[in-house]
C-alpha cells in the first residue's frame, strides 16, 4: 500500500469517527483496529502499532475522565479521539530529536552514507541545490570509488546545477578524496559541502570501515542516512546497522513517488530515533521535499 492509500485509509477511518452519532468503545475499538491494519500494511513495525493502539486508547481514556472531572459542557468526543490519533501518529515520526541546521557564515560539512541505489548521489545532487537556492555557497564531493559511473553521475548532476564539485577518476581511496575535496572547499570557505560516499550492495563491514574512515577525515557536522522507501521493512535492520557502525544524525527517505510503502522508513525512525528531515519523491533535481511530523501527519490525513 503506497503512502497516499495509507493517508486515504487513515482519513477514512476519522471519517467513520466524525459520522458516528455515540462514540463509545465500540466505535474507538473499529477505529484503531482500522488503523492499526492500514499501518501494518504500510510495513510499520507491529510493535509499533501494538503500541500505538494502546497509547491511543490510554490517552482517550485518560483525556476523558480528565474533561468529564472539570466537568460544565459536554464534553466533545470526537475531538479528543481524533487529537490523541493525531499526535500518536506525529509521535510516531518524530524522534523529538532536532537535526543539525546549516548556518551562513561557517563551513558545514554533510556526509551522505547508506546502500548502493538507495539514492545518496541524486540526492546529494537535491540537497545541493536546495541550499544554493538559499542562499548557501554551496559544493559536492564524490568519494564513491566503488560505484563505476559514480562520480559521471556526480559529475553530471552538478554540472546541470552549476554546483561546484571535486572527485577524481585516477585515485582510488575514498578517504584521499574526500580529505582532499573537503580541505580544498573549505579553504575556499564554501558554506555547505556535500560528501557523497559508495554504498556497495548492501551492508558490509568494509563499506563500514571506509564510512567510518572518511568520517575522521571530513569530520562531518551532519552525517545523513539516504534510505530507499521501496525496500518496505528491511529499512529498520538496515538502518539500525547504519546507525551501529557509522552513527548518522538525519534521515532522508527516497523514492516515495514510486509504490513505496512509507511504513518502513518510519519504523526506521524510531528504531534509530533519528529525524528524517528531507523527502525524495522523483528523479528530478527539484523532487526534494522538507519533512516535518506535524505537517507530514496532516498531509497524510488529508
Ligand atoms: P546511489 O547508488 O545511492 O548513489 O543511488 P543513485 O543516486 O544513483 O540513485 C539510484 C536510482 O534511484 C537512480 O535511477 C535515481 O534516479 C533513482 N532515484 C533517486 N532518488 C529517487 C526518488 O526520490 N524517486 C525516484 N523515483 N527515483 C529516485
Amino acid at each position: 500500500m503506497v503512502l497516499t492509500d495509507l493517508g486515504a485509509r487513515l482519513h477514512g477511518a476519522l471519517n467513520q469517527l466524525s459520522r458516528a452519532s455515540v462514540v463509545d468503545d465500540k466505535v474507538i475499538d473499529a477505529l484503531l483496529k482500522e488503523l492499526c491494519s492500514a499501518l501494518l500494511e504500510s510495513d510499520v513495525n507491529v510493535k509499533l502499532v501494538s503500541s500505538l493502539r494502546t497509547k491511543v486508547k490510554n490517552k482517550v481514556k485518560r483525556n476523558l475522565e480528565e474533561a468529564e472531572k472539570a466537568g460544565g459542557k459536554e464534553v466533545n468526543k470526537k475531538n479528543v479521539v481524533q487529537k490523541a490519533v493525531f499526535d500518536e501518529l506525529v509521535a510516531l515520526v518524530d524522534p523529538g530529536i532536532e537535526p543539525y541546521k546549516p548556518t551562513k557564515g561557517k563551513v558545514n560539512v554533510l556526509m551522505a552514507v547508506g546502500i548502493q541505489g538507495a539514492g545518496k548521489t541524486t540526492t546529494c545532487t537535491k540537497l545541493a541545490v536546495h541550499y544554493q537556492r538559499r542562499g548557501f555557497r554551496t559544493c559536492l564531493v564524490c568519494a564513491d570509488t566503488f560505484r563505476a559511473g559514480a562520480f559521471d553521475q556526480l559529475k553530471q548532476n552538478a554540472t546541470r546545477a552549476k554546483i561546484p564539485f571535486y572527485g577524481s577518476y585516477t585515485e582510488t581511496d575514498p578517504v584521499a578524496i574526500a580529505s582532499l575535496g573537503v580541505e580544498k572547499f573549505r579553504k575556499e570557505r564554501f558554506d555547505v559541502i556535500i560528501v557523497d560516499t559508495s554504498g556497495r550492495h548492501k551492508q558490509e563491514s568494509e563499506l563500514f570501515e571506509e564510512m567510518v574512515a572518511i568520517s575522521s577525515a571530513v569530520k562531518p557536522d551532519m552525517t545523513i542516512m539516504v534510505l530507499d522507501a521501496s525496500i518496505g521493512q528491511a529499512a529498520e535492520g538496515q538502518s539500525r546497522a547504519f546507525k551501529d557502525s557509522a552513527d548518522f544524525g538525519a534521515i532522508i527517505v527516497t523514492k516515495l513517488d514510486g509504490h513505496a510503502k512509507g511504513g518502513g522508513a518510519i519504523s526506521a525512525v524510531a528504531a534509530t530515533r533519528t529525524p528524517i528531515i528531507f523527502l525524495g519523491t522523483g528523479e528530478h533535481l527539484n523532487d526534494l521535499e522538507r519533512f516535518a511530523p506535524q505537517p507530514f501527519i496532516s498531509k497524510l490525513l488529508g
